[in-house]
């Protein structure tokens, strides 16, 4: 290191400082530990002036109160008692983030274990205090690489610290100490782990920023370390037992400006937020296994949210699609008084009733069923099915094609004809692919003739087989298979939805006049559509708070691990801490890394859920995709990285910085 690269300009130190004023001033400072019942003194009223360019040596023996001063006149720490003064202000006055500031554009520290991050390479190592301070980006790397390169690492800016010598590391850290031009220089022991060849050129290296204008306060317990200052203070039991200098201090060159002023606020923000995102990833990346889990929660709780959703939806669309197939033009009469679920059978609906009822105007067709259910065989063939008299006007209430043969017309009813007309189910159970028309089944051992079959229709909105079904004349029905003839309801196809309301009302009245009783209800399926909605809405919600469910257990994981983390990386943050990062710095940091787990998630979610919502629409369910879960669902994840992020990261802010530094 004899040789000396140019000087950086702005390498300077404090400004404006008067001669005489001391740079660094304690007065009556005592630092008392409580230890059990007693209290340690570290620091025992200690008094020192240190004035701009001094380079002092503090000596001790181990224990004897060095770091401690170290710790205060840092600002990392306060004293209990006495007077400490920065540029002859009072550090008493000043709030943390005050402090902070204060630590960040006055001093540079240079550990004796070098305290870099080990995932960052030596030039954004030596960045870091220019991240704190607001300078931009490109001027940070400019200044890091031409530091680091002036301290003879230039080749070695892109290696991170695992992959540099303890004197390179050292030379890093004395490159992040000069990195916001700080005018005072607190080492402590910087030699202590190195070599005496690397430390030497530390020592050269220091001795030469102090020719520069740079306060140097140098700890160290070693007198041939001690021996590069000009003054050396030593101390034992934390007080000063002797202040002497080596010569007469030289005159200093004038002192440039100080770094650069912190921005203040937007302006100041999105940088830092820019710049908190860029570290949430690299610290992600570090991580990148446990990150992979972390993400599992987030990924899986909005993909479900957005899976279930959609199948919920999906279903309720088909519900819907079903329903309408039905008709929605549709007023099903049933017997029973309303609002009682009448188990048996109730014989009060009769099929004079549909007679009378089919002379009400603005119907279109009406259809008096009885049914029941009953085995149909044809030759070996079983098949157990719900067997329906009713009247041909049947399939034209409920829009019902056929698929083969026809419907039986009134004359079979009249006639009571033995006929059948099968639901496709029914078909395929007992013929198989061949086509039953013409054939004979027997109900109940009467021969019937199969003189239709009805097109498929599939399951209803309650998920029951419309096909699985057999038709028979009703007059047919109740001679020769109910028995006894009453029904258990009547379809009145109504013309127009305008009439529904009018038409139903001649119902209840015609039928209240018949019966003396209103031992019938009659709905329509606008009914059963809000019924089925209904439905529909409670599941989906079920779905939906299973799957917020995850979510919140996601979340609580994200919580979990970042406090995980937080601990594992106290010592990082007492080292962003020396070097100038603010509580709100710290804040922002494990909120943003916390914002980013959850956001990569949320996105990876929501196209998992996508893609999963689709494999089932591929294995036949009905699936409705729509912007608003999958929008809902990044929210809720973004949310939860906000609210779970938020103990960790006040947390981590809250830490004492020399408490993290110490961190082992
Ligand atoms: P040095 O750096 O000279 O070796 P320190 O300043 O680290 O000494 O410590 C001075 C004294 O204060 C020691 O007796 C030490 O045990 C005590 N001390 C330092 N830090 C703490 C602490 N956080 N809690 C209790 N005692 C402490
Ligand atoms: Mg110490």
């Amino acid at each position: 290191m004899s040789e000396v690269a140019p000087r950086i300009d702005d390498t300077g130190a404090a400004s404006g400082v008067a001669p005489g004023r001391a740079i660094v001033e304690l007065v009556d400072v005592s630092r008392i530990y409580p230890n059990g019942d007693t209290v340690v003194r570290a620091l025992d009223r200690v008094s020192l002036a240190i004035h701009p360019g001094e380079f002092v040596a503090i000596m001790g023996q181990s224990g004897s109160g060095k770091s401690t001063l170290m710790n205060i006149v840092g600002c990392l720490d306060r004293p209990s008692s006495g007077v400490y003064r920065v540029n002859g202000v009072d550090v008493e006055d000043l709030d943390a983030d005050a402090l902070a500031e204060l630590r960040c554009s006055t001093f540079g520290f240079v550990f004796q274990r070098y305290n870099l991050l080990p995932s960052l390479t030596a030039a954004e190592n030596v960045a870091i205090p220019a991240i704190y301070a607001g300078t931009g980006r490109e001027a940070r790397e400019e200044r890091a690489h031409a530091l680091l390169a002036r301290l003879g690492l230039g080749e070695r800016a892109e290696h991170r610290p695992s992959q540099l010598s303890g004197g390179q590391q050292q030379r890093v850290s004395i490159a992040r100490a000069l990195m916001n031009a700080a005018p005072v220089i607190l080492a402590d022991e910087p030699t202590g782990a190195l070599d005496s060849r690397s430390g030497e050129d530390v020592l050269a290296l220091l001795s030469e920023l102090n020719a520069e204008g740079h306060t140097v306060i140098l700890i160290t317990h070693d007198p041939d370390v001690a021996a590069h200052a000009r003054r050396v203070v030593r101390f034992q039991d934390g007080r000063i037992v002797a202040d002497e200098r080596r010569e007469a201090e030289p005159a200093r060159p004038p002192l440039p400006a100080m770094g650069p002023a912190r921005r203040g606020g937007l302006v100041r923000f999105l940088p830092d937020l820019a710049e908190a995102v860029r570290m949430a990833l690299a610290s992600m990346v570090a991580n990148i296994f446990r990150t992979a889990l972390t993400l599992l929660g987030i990924v899986i709780g909005v993909a479900s949210v957005i899976t279930m959703l959609a199948v919920g939806d999906g279903g309720k669309q088909s519900v819907l699609e079903r329903i309408s197939q039905i008709g929605t033009n549709l007023l099903i009469v049933r017997p029973g008084a309303p609002g009682i679920r009448s188990s048996g059978d109730n014989a009060t609906l009769l099929p004079e009733d549909a007679n009378a009822l089919a002379a009400i105007p603005g119907i279109g067709a009406i259809a008096p069923e009885r049914s029941s259910r009953y085995t149909i065989r044809y030759g070996s063939a079983d098949y157990f099915t719900s067997v329906s008299g009713t009247a041909p006007d049947y399939l034209v209430a409920r829009d019902w094609p056929m698929a083969e043969g026809v419907m039986f017309n009134a004359a079979d009813v009249k006639a009571y004809a033995p006929v059948v007309v099968l639901g496709e189910t029914v078909r395929r159970n007992l013929f198989g692919e061949s086509s039953p028309i013409g054939r004979y089944v027997l109900v109940k051992n009467v021969p019937y003739e199969v003189i239709g079959v009805l097109a498929p229709r599939g399951a209803n909105a309650f998920g029951q087989d419309q096909d699985d079904v057999a038709l028979v004349p009703l007059t047919t029905g109740f001679v020769r298979v109910f028995g006894r003839q009453f029904l258990n309801s009547v379809t009145v196809k109504v013309d127009d939805a305008g009439n529904i309301p009018a038409v139903e009302a001649a119902i209840t009245r015609i039928l209240t006049e018949r019966h003396q009783a209103e031992d019938f209800q009659v709905r329509n399926t606008a009914q059963f559509l809000e019924t089925a909605v209904e439905t529909q809405n409670t599941l989906t919600l079920v779905l939906g708070c299973v799957a917020a469910i995850s979510l919140l257990v996601a979340g609580i994981g994200v919580m979990n691990i970042m406090l995980v983390s937080v601990t594992e990386r106290t010592r990082e943050i007492g080292i962003r801490m020396a070097t100038g990062a603010r509580m709100s710095n710290i804040m922002l940091q494990f909120n943003t890394e916390a914002l980013v787990v959850c956001s990569v998630g949320g996105a990876v979610g929501v196209g998992l859920g996508l893609a999963a919502a689709l494999g089932v629409e591929w294995m036949g369910a009905t699936i409705l995709l729509s912007l608003m879960p999958p929008l809902l669902a990044f929210a809720c994840a973004f949310l939860t990285g906000l609210v779970f992020g938020y103990l960790p990261a006040r947390k981590a802010a809250g830490l004492d910085p020399v408490v993290a530094l110490a961190y082992e």
